[in-house]
């Protein structure tokens, strides 16, 4: 039977980190990945024509760029691993109905310049705007890259200065709450509300203010544009914990945690073999596949899987169509729109409201596509002169009259009229432009990852009852669980879904549990 000190139950980027820290402080790891690439929701593949190297889930790494994993290098992934971001001028462009477009530019004064065309108020307003989420996110001193504290510790600390409150008050709010308290033009608040459902919002969520707070983000570190594809950071990690004499197993499943008593020992796989874990397991699966179909309830304290059990789902996932295109998209709106590697498509804040609201009915929209053409900075993704397009758009996972299968009977007919919006806003992206074109329903993402229940890449919405010390559950923020010598990262965990490397947390918390020096660690070469 196989042995390691630690075990790690899904290879997602998160699984891979917490496996590469302790690889790196000596620890025999083993990763276990039912996909045959490790990577989950960060990986790179040749899905249309073979040369167009397409992401696949994630597409930009904003968040991570101020984790110390990337920006202090701490794995050695840039120096050592070949990890490379491309973070451009141009950080995003929000294209709106009549082909006027805001742009977003590292620089603030001329993302100022910008908002003027639409409104002087605006523009003055935000620089200012941008300052204040600064200020209110230093109040909140939220942890992202080490295990938030309970809830209540949280509030009573905001609750101790004024720019605290005022932080308190923002993450009770709305993101339209929010751009509403700052902007006066249609266009401003409509881009900052699309903004939001970024990360699986509808505007109107109260706690989706938060996120409206990560906008001043793109002046400071900006988003960046992994190099050779959103894999390349899964593959770096990969090459580290081999480097450390690590394991990556893929296409192999696991269909149970193996409890002896109050412990964790091991994974079961679904062939019935065993992979045992000397000092601890680590899930960067769903809690609600954990604990409800991975552990038997006589492990875990009475009332607790009814607490997991119910945690609620929203009904807001995505599609996504990748596209091999012979020449990059150009835009009725021109100027730098064409050179914006990332570009929203904005429809009123109305339309996106009423768009947002069908999503909860199980009605499936196509008014406000994201597009990404990263090949425009970097050319490794195609053959030369050649471009990949990425198209994602919030849909929603059970459809009216006959539910998420529904999707294998709609999925084109939705893609057709989400790539039919972008044609509207362009003058090339005819079929003679596209020469492969390769379509994911939120359906076909829950397929391909059972951690996305729902097809939600958060596992759950991000409401405040469920984030930050709630996440996963009041009292189990630590990343610790009830069952001792097993811990969990990924989205479950706060912060939530996307690529923040919030792994790194875990593995902190395992070295303290393990008595080992984590500065001393990420200080070696
Ligand atoms: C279309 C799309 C676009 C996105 N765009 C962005 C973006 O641009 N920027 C961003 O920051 N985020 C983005 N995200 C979100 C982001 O990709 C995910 O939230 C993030 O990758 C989650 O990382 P993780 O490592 O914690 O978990 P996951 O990536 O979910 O990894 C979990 C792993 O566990 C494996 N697994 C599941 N069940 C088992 C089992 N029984 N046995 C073994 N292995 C198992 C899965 O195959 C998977 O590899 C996007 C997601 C999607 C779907």
């Amino acid at each position: 039977m196989e042995s390691y000190d630690v075990v790690v139950a899904g290879g997602g980027h998160n699984g891979l980190i917490v496996a590469a820290y302790l690889a790196k402080a000596g620890l025999k790891v083993c990763v276990v990945e039912r996909q045959d690439k490790a990577g989950g929701g960060v990986v790179t593949k040749e899905v249309t024509v073979p040369g167009f190297k397409h992401d696949i889930c994630s597409v930009v790494h904003g968040s991570i760029q101020a984790n110390p994993l990337i920006h202090a290098d701490e794995l050695g992934l840039m120096s050592k691993y070949g990890l490379k971001y491309i973070v451009p001028d141009i950080q995003m462009a929000f294209v709106f109905h009549d082909d006027s477009a805001l742009i977003v530019y590292r620089d603030i004064g001329k993302t100022c310049e910008s908002i003027k065309q639409f409104s002087e108020h605006d523009a003055e307003a935000y620089p200012k705007f941008c300052d204040y989420s600064r200020q209110v996110i230093r109040a909140g001193q939220v942890a992202y890259f080490s295990a938030p504290p309970p809830f209540g510790r949280m509030v009573s600390f905001l609750d101790a200065s004024e720019m605290g409150r005022e932080f308190y008050r923002v993450i009770m709010s709305s993101g339209l709450d929010i751009a509403e308290e700052w902007f006066e033009s249609g266009q401003m608040i409509a881009s900052l509300t699309r903004w939001v459902c970024e990360n699986l919002y509808g505007p109107r969520d109260k706690g989706s203010g938060n996120y409206i707070n990560s906008f001043p983000f793109f002046h400071a570190r900006g988003m960046g544009i992994p190099v050779g594809g959103a894999g390349t950071l899964s593959e770096a990690l990969i090459a580290c914990i081999k480097d450390y004499g690590g394991t990556v197993k893929v296409s192999t499943s696991v269909k149970a945690i193996k409890v002896e008593g109050e412990e964790a020992k091991g994974v079961v796989l679904d062939t019935g073999e065993e992979i045992m874990a000397d000092k601890a397991v680590v899930s960067n699966l769903n809690i609600k596949q954990l604990f409800l179909d991975m552990i038997e309830p006589e492990h875990l304290p009475e009332g607790f899987t009814e607490k997991v059990r119910r945690i609620k789902q929203g009904n807001i996932s995505v599609m996504l169509q990748v596209l091999a295109l012979n020449e990059a998209p150009k835009y009725k709106a021109g100027g730098d729109t064409n050179s914006a590697s990332n570009l929203l498509i904005v429809p009123s804040t109305e339309e996106l409201l009423r768009e947002l609201d069908d999503c909860y009915y199980g009605i499936p929209g196509a008014l406000s596509p994201s597009v990404f053409c990263n090949s425009l900075y970097d050319s490794t993704r195609a053959p030369e002169g050649k471009h990949t397009l990425y198209i994602y758009h919030l849909e929603p996972y059970d459809l009216r009259g006959g539910g998420a299968t529904r999707w294998d009977e709609v999925r084109q007919e939705v893609a057709d009229h989400i790539l039919e919006t972008v044609r509207g806003h362009t003058t090339n992206l005819g079929d003679d432009n596209i020469i492969g074109r390769w379509i994911s329903s939120p359906l076909d993402f829950y397929r391909y990852n059972p951690a996305w229940i729902k097809g939600d890449y958060n596992h759950f919405p991000l409401t405040v009852t469920q984030s930050y010390g709630n996440r996963p559950l009041p009292g189990w923020s630590n990343l610790r669980t009830p069952v001792k010598k097993l811990y969990i990262c990924g989205p479950s965990a706060h912060p939530g879904g996307g690529v923040w490397g919030a792994g790194r947390a875990t593995a902190l918390v395992m070295m303290e549990d393990f008595d080992i020096d984590f500065r001393k660690v990420v200080s070696k070469p």
